[in-house]
């Protein structure tokens, strides 16, 4: 299998002000061509460095794929340093010179004269047209290496990835690398692994847990001649790891809770409200996140004040007295009162401790209760998260939330068949 190492170039990548988004768009993609990428590097706009990190990676590597200082300005260097090390010249080509021009005229402005160091091309070498921009992308392949060199910007470079760079590679391109995730909620990581252990054993497809804001996920990778056969290896080994972990299964990809809990409103022709006091607000912003949850959600209060869960809840003042705003109790009630306000088939509610301090109760950081009040089901359920982080807490109370509800609806259609 074709090695390729990844060479991110820009100092704004080293000095953390933007996201390398570039390499992980390139993993994702060589993935799919069977082409193992087995290091990202990153330098900054810097000659010496940069063809220091290009040799390097050849020496270890088939195909390098640089992105990045392409540019017209005297930091983009990139073009230079990988023809200099490849031993290319470099030559004008009067048609993307041409083409650079009458960029710049038909946006009526004079082009800088530096703008024509676009327009060198390697002698020998191939241009990649870029069709979102004006430096055009220049691939170099030499004594059974391979070098490809992308614009920056992401709109440029990926577009030029998949119309010219794909084809440059076909030779390297042996098989395909396909990758699922498994989604689930309401089981912790260690919980969900050893139901699956015997799985996490088996080499193609292989299977891995991670954890990842509240959810345990599984990733499940095959490697095969064609992207169809990987795609079949991955298949029943899905379906077991979906028919051990059962209920606990919600979605597959980036399929996120609020679309899963979306659909299966619509589906069902079912209304949701929601009564929320630490989340304020998480819950519904993520449904209406969601194209066409107007036809799902009806109605959202935000009651953080013993006064508001009594007026607009209907929640019982000795609830509160006795067992507190953050209690099953008063959950309960709060589920039941924004039903019976909106009129929604599901009500859902709320109240915990986000955090960083508690509620001048002796009950900890990260204590939350979501309930859930329906014709035919009122439950509950205590969360514990354990840390101490506002945003994971409201996050992850947020997303169990919606899961009650996903719960709810799946069991009810399950009796209904
Ligand atoms: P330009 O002609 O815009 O100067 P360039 O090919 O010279 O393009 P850079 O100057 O290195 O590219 O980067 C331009 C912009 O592209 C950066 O400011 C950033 O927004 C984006 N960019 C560059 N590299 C990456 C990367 N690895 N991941 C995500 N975005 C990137
Ligand atoms: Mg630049």
């Amino acid at each position: 299998m074709a090695v390729c190492e990844i060479l991110s170039v820009g100092t704004e990548i080293l000095l953390g002000d933007i996201l390398n988004t570039n390499s992980r768009y390139l993993s994702l993609e060589l993935a799919k061509l069977g082409i193992s990428v087995l290091r990202h590097t990153t330098v900054g706009d810097n000659a010496e460095r940069l063809a220091a990190a290009l040799k390097t990676a050849l020496d270890r590597s088939d195909i390098v794929i640089a992105t990045g200082g392409l540019g017209p300005t005297a930091d983009d260097i990139t073009r230079d340093v990988c023809c200099e090390v490849m031993g290319f010249g470099l030559e004008l080509d009067e048609a993307i010179a041409k083409k650079i021009k009458d960029y710049f005229d038909s946006k009526g402005y004079d082009m800088p004269e530096s703008n024509l160091r676009q327009a060198y091309v390697p002698v020998g070498g191939t241009v990649f047209t870029n069709n979102h921009g004006t430096a055009p992308g220049l691939g170099l392949k030499k004594n059974g290496k391979c070098v490809a060199i992308l614009p920056g910007p992401p709109y440029e470079m990926a577009p030029m990835f998949h119309e010219s760079v794909v084809p440059f590679l076909a030779e390297y391109a042996d098989g395909a690398i396909v990758s699922h995730t498994v989604r689930t909620m309401g089981i912790g990581e260690s919980a969900m692994a050893e139901n699956v252990a015997d799985l996490l054993e088996m080499e193609n497809p292989t299977v891995a847990p991670y954890a990842k804001k509240g959810e345990a996920l599984l990733r499940v990778t095959a490697k095969a001649h064609s992207e169809g056969e990987a795609e079949e290896l991955c298949k029943p080994v899905i379906e077991e790891i979906k028919k051990r972990l059962g209920g606990y299964v919600y979605g597959i990809d980036s399929e996120s809770i609020e679309q899963r809990v979306v659909e299966l409103l619509k589906e069902n022709n079912l209304k949701i409200a929601t009564a929320e006091s630490c989340t304020a607000g998480y819950i519904p912003k993520r449904i209406t996140d969601i194209a066409g949850a107007s036809s799902v959600f009806e109605y959202g209060a935000i009651t953080y004040s013993n006064e508001m869960k009594e007026k607009v809840l209907g929640v019982k003042k000795e609830t509160l007295i006795k067992y507190g705003a953050v209690s099953e109790q008063t959950a309960r009630e709060m589920a039941a009162g924004i039903r019976r306000v909106s009129g929604a088939d599901i009500g859902i509610s709320v109240t915990g401790i986000a955090g960083p301090g508690s509620d001048g109760t002796n009950k900890p950081v990260g204590l939350c209760f979501i309930a859930l009040d329906a014709a035919d089901l009122q439950v509950c359920e205590k969360i514990e998260t354990g840390k101490n982080d506002r945003e994971y807490n409201r996050w992850v109370t947020a997303s169990r939330a919606l899961n009650l509800a996903r719960k709810y609806i799946e069991e009810k259609g399950e009796k209904s068949k």
